[in-house]
C-alpha cells in the first residue's frame, strides 16, 4: 500500500469521520467498520458508523455494534449525524447505490473520502482509493493500511482485533477459499496480539438458533434442485417460506455454501424471495466467473466465486431467468472437467 502525504496527514490529525458499509451488513462489513472506528480514535478522531440496513443478530457481540446508526430505522438521525463530518470512510464496497438512500445523500457533500474495498471494478468515488480485488477480505486491507501507517501496536486483541479476525474468517469461509499468505500472517499476528479466535468462531458459527437449523433443513430436504447438466445446484425459498420459519435479518446467510459441498457442483445458486425484492446469492468454484453472470444478467455485482444481485421479477421468473443463462456457461463449466 502506498500512502500519499495528504492521507497520511488526514490520520494524523483529528476529524469527524463517517464510516459507511453496505446494504446487508456481512462479518467483513461490519468488522472492517468497527475496527476502523476504533484505530481511528487512538487517534483522537471522532467516529461514527453507519450502515443503509440492519446486520445479523450474532456480530452485536462485537465492541461498538451497539452505536452503528442504520439509515433504514433512523433516517433523520443519519443525516444529522452525516452533515457534521468532515471525512466518509466507505469499506467493502466501491459503488454508491452499494448503500442505498444514503449514497444519494453523501454524493454531493463536501468531505474527503477514503475508499477501501476489495470488490471488482470501483467507481471513482473518493480521493483516496485502496483497492485490491485480490484481497481476501477489506479487514486484510484495514490490517495493511494500519500496519502500513506504522500502528501495529494499535491493534488491540479485544476491540481492533476481534474485529479484525471476524471479516477474515467470514468473508474466507474459515480460511477455506480467498486466502494467500497475507492472510495467514495476519491472523497469526492477531492471534499472537491476544485475539479470542476459538472466540470470534464461536460467535459467529455457534451462536445458531434452533429455527435456523430448522430452516436449513428445509431448504436441503424441499428446496433444493441439482441440474448435473450444468453442475449447478439451487435452492429457492419462497415467501411463504419466510413466514413459515420467521425468517429474520440473517437467518438465511451461509445457506447457498453448503451447495459447493456437493463434489460436481460447480455453480451455487439462493434465490429466495425476500419481503420486497427477490434476492439472488451465487457461488462458485475455480474457474467459474459468477460475478459476470451476475453483472451481465441481474446489473448485481461482487467477486469472482461469490456475487450477488436482487431482481424485481416473480420469484418463479427470476428461478427461470437464471436457469435459461446456464447454456451459455456449459462449455466453461464442463473444461477440464
Ligand atoms: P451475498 O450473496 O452474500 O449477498 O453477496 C456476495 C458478494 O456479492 C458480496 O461481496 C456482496 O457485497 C456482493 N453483492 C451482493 N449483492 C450485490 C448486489 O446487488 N450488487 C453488487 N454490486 N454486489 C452485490
Ligand atoms: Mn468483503
Amino acid at each position: 500500500m502506498e500512502f500519499s502525504a495528504a492521507l497520511r496527514q488526514l490520520i494524523k490529525v483529528p476529524q469527524n469521520v463517517a464510516i459507511f458499509s453496505h446494504r446487508n451488513p456481512d462479518g467483513d462489513a461490519i468488522g472492517s467498520s468497527l475496527a476502523m472506528r476504533h484505530y481511528l480514535e487512538q487517534h483522537g478522531h471522532t467516529v461514527h458508523v453507519l450502515f443503509p440496513s440492519e446486520y445479523p443478530e450474532e456480530f452485536e457481540a462485537l465492541p461498538g455494534a451497539a452505536d452503528i446508526l442504520i439509515w433504514d430505522l433512523q433516517p433523520e438521525e443519519c443525516k444529522q449525524v452525516i452533515n457534521k463530518k468532515n471525512l466518509f470512510i466507505f469499506l467493502d464496497f466501491n459503488a454508491l447505490e452499494r448503500i442505498d438512500k444514503m449514497g444519494d445523500y453523501v454524493r454531493d457533500l463536501p468531505a474527503q473520502r477514503i475508499l477501501i474495498d476489495h470488490h471488482l471494478y470501483p467507481d471513482p468515488i473518493a480521493d483516496h482509493i485502496f483497492s485490491e480485488p485480490e484481497a481476501s477480505s477489506t479487514c486484510e486491507l484495514v490490517y495493511r493500511f494500519m500496519d502500513g501507517l506504522g500502528d501495529r501496536d494499535k491493534v488491540n486483541p479485544n476491540t481492533v482485533g476481534k474485529c479484525l479476525y471476524t471479516g477474515l474468517v467470514t468473508d474466507t469461509g474459515s480460511f477455506r477459499y480467498a486466502t494467500n499468505p497475507s492472510v495467514f500472517r495476519i491472523a497469526a499476528d492477531l492471534v499472537e496480539r491476544g485475539t479470542d479466535d476459538v472466540g470470534v468462531q464461536d460467535m459467529i458459527f455457534n451462536s445458531q438458533k434452533e429455527k435456523n437449523l430448522r430452516l436449513l433443513g428445509h431448504c436441503l430436504s424441499n428446496r433444493m434442485e441439482f441440474l448435473p447438466e450444468f453442475k449447478t445446484a439451487l435452492i429457492w425459498l419462497s415467501r411463504k417460506d419466510y413466514e413459515l420459519f420467521d425468517i429474520q435479518r440473517g437467518d438465511t446467510e451461509g445457506i447457498v455454501n453448503y451447495l459447493l459441498t456437493i463434489k460436481d457442483v460447480k455453480i451455487a445458486a439462493f434465490i429466495h424471495n425476500q419481503p420486497t425484492v427477490v434476492k439472488l446469492s451465487l457461488r462458485s468454484k475455480g474457474n467459474i466467473d459468477v460475478q459476470e453472470i451476475c453483472k451481465k444478467h441481474f446489473k448485481g455485482g461482487g467477486h469472482k466465486n461469490a456475487s450477488g444481485a436482487f431482481s424485481h421479477d416473480s420469484l418463479k421468473a427470476t428461478i427461470d431467468k437464471f436457469k435459461s443463462i446456464l447454456p451459455e456457461y456449459k462449455d466453461k463449466i464442463w473444461a477440464n472437467a
